[in-house]
């Protein structure tokens, strides 16, 4: 279940049910195919499949691709990539507005005959005007009382592409002094001359949204429609609409608060404008709200799902805080993610006492807690690395790593004692000498205590790697409320390291294979620059809340 909690659209399905109002549930998931989907739109998706799939019933997915200006077929491909990924299956074939558009002129011409609709030759200036505002009511059309007739005898010469772009429109015949807006005679069609991906040069007058999006649903048989909160002004529309053709199904429109989440951006305007001026790395850079950029920076398609129903259906205007989406990842992959050892920065340790070409295989649990997900051997060598950080010369108690004179124990092997510091000619820490402990290999060493645990590598079997750090894309709360919000971009949102180190066995590592590297962090093999000869791992995220304020 995937809306598991009661919430109001819960009770009004559960309702519907009860009272055989509908015998089954069809939801829709109508997304503009003019961008890549983001966080939002994952609520939206887990909300229209997730109640469909609790109640055994049926979700479409339906491109809305009435504004053939800004539409593109890499879009709708990866739309529907998007929604698969994250686990949903859509009933039948994927559904595109435009395939009604035969349909949707029929009911606008039955609209005119029944005179609710009329054709106008206002300017879209002087329509404008004549709307009024929310204080001032508007004032009729002069065109709004021709005969029923010329509307319909000029829709169908608009239809046949005898006037200009915006030369006309046709409107809905609602109320002037509607203190709805959207009542107030809105337009629903209009002359343009585009091209459509669908219906190439077929048409030049194209349906608008509010049309478009009532009747659609009502073809399929949709019985909730459910969307974001700022469509409940237009539900008055969706229901005149309906109210007024001949169609036998009326679908409910409910709406439910849009999810804005902090530190990022969730407009398709905004994101583009982040990818066309190479701010990230297309749309599927690891630091987008894009789904597609949360796969490629590891997260699972369950964390998103949960982090979606932990920020619940209701009606409150809210933003979520990035810790928890965070949070949901950082749960999965402390469950599921195996654990293997990456030096970010490596500093070389030579093992005086160990034979120079003895190599030992250690054993290692891939989860301390998961016995069933195995073990994978490590290896033991008299070079090695460890962090730069894991060393210092002298330390105060707290610094629970490798210190000069004192021991610590290497993670899943021996204990060794650092000996003796080696530095370049400008004091740098280029080495250090250090001696084992043969007696401590899953045993604490006799007469002295080790100070902590390290991860380290070896040098013969290791193999080095590029390590992609991600920090928040925005310096502040809500980049969307500044002017400016590319003002807000974060410069040190992305820093790559190069030489780093990781264990043998992450050469086996798939695109797109995700890791707890030990004191490091969870990473994920970038899936699409990643491969065996050349490793790349980007890191999903921090191994506690670095976001606490
Ligand atoms: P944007 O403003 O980013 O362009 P949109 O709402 O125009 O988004 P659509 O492609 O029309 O994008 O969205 C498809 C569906 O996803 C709509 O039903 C919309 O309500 C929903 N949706 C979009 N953004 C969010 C969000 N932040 N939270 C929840 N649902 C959303
Ligand atoms: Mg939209
Ligand atoms: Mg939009």
């Amino acid at each position: 279940e995937v809306n598991k909690a009661a919430n109001f659209i819960r009770n009004i399905i559960e309702a519907d049910l009860e009272s055989g109002k509908h015998q089954s549930v069809q939801t829709r998931f109508p997304p503009e195919p003019n961008g890549f989907l983001h966080v939002g739109h994952a609520k939206s998706i887990c909300i229209n499949f997730g109640f469909a799939q609790d109640y055994q019933g049926l979700c479409n997915l339906r491109f809305d691709d009435t504004n053939p200006a800004k539409e593109e077929d890499a879009y709708a491909k990866a739309i529907a990539a998007d929604v698969e990924w994250l686990g949903f299956k859509w009933s039948g074939d994927i559904r595109h507005a435009a395939d009604y558009f035969d349909q949707l002129y029929a009911y606008a011409e039955e609209l005119i005959e029944k005179d609710l609709a009329f054709v106008d030759e206002l300017s879209a200036d002087q329509m404008r005007e004549y709307r009024g505002t929310f204080e001032v009511p508007g004032k009729e059309s002069p065109f709004r009382n021709r005969p029923i007739e010329e509307s319909l005898d000029l829709f169908r010469r608009m239809k046949a592409g005898e006037f200009d772009d915006g030369a006309m429109a046709l409107r809905a015949k609602i109320d002037m002094q509607s203190p709805n807006m959207n009542m107030r005679d809105p337009v629903i069609y209009r002359i343009k001359r585009q091209h459509h991906i669908r219906t190439g040069d077929k048409w030049c007058i194209y349906p608008t949204y509010d049309f478009t999006h009532c009747i659609s649903d009502a073809i399929e048989g949709i019985t909730h429609s459910l969307c974001t909160l700022e469509f409940e002004d237009h539900r008055p529309l969706y229901d005149w609409v309906l109210d007024n053709i001949s169609i036998d199904c009326h679908p409910q429109q409910i709406e439910f608060s849009r999810l804005n989440l902090e530190h990022t951006v969730t407009s398709k305007r905004k994101l583009n404008q982040l990818v066309l001026e190479g701010h990230v790395d297309g749309w599927d850079d690891p630091r987008m709200p894009t789904i597609s950029g949360m796969r490629r920076r590891g997260f699972s398609p369950a964390s998103i799902r949960d982090f979606v129903t932990r920020t619940g259906v209701t009606k409150k205007v809210h933003t979520v805080e990035m810790s928890l989406l965070e949070n949901s990842v950082r749960e999965d992959l402390g469950e599921n993610a195996p654990r293997a050892m990456a030096v970010l920065n490596p500093l070389k340790i030579t093992l005086s006492n160990y034979p120079e070409d003895k190599v030992e295989e250690i054993a290692a649990p891939n989860h301390p807690q998961k016995e069933e997900m195995g073990k994978r051997n490590i290896y033991f060598s008299k070079t090695l690395f460890i962090d730069q950080d894991d060393f210092r010369e002298s330390a105060n108690k707290k610094y629970k790593r490798l210190v000069l004179g004192k021991a610590v124990r290497l993670r899943n092997a021996y204990v060794i004692t650092c000996d003796e510091v080696i530095k370049d000619a400008d004091g740098n820490i280029i080495e250090l000498i250090c001696t084992y402990d043969e007696n401590t290999l899953g045993k604490n060493p006799e007469g002295y205590k080790p100070k902590g645990v390290i991860h380290w590598v070896s040098e013969s079997h290791s193999k080095p790697a590029t390590i992609r750090l991600y920090d928040r894309l925005f310096n502040v709360p809500n980049p969307g409320a500044s002017d400016d919000f590319l003002s807000t971009i974060n410069p040190e949102s992305l820093q790559v390291i190069d030489n780093a180190r990781v264990e043998m066995s992450l050469a086996n590592a798939k695109p797109e294979d995700v890791f707890q590297f030990e004191r490091e962090g969870y990473f994920c093999a970038d899936r699409f620059e990643h491969s065996a000869e050349n490793l790349v791992f980007n890191r999903t995220v921090t191994l506690r809340d670095s976001w606490a304020k």
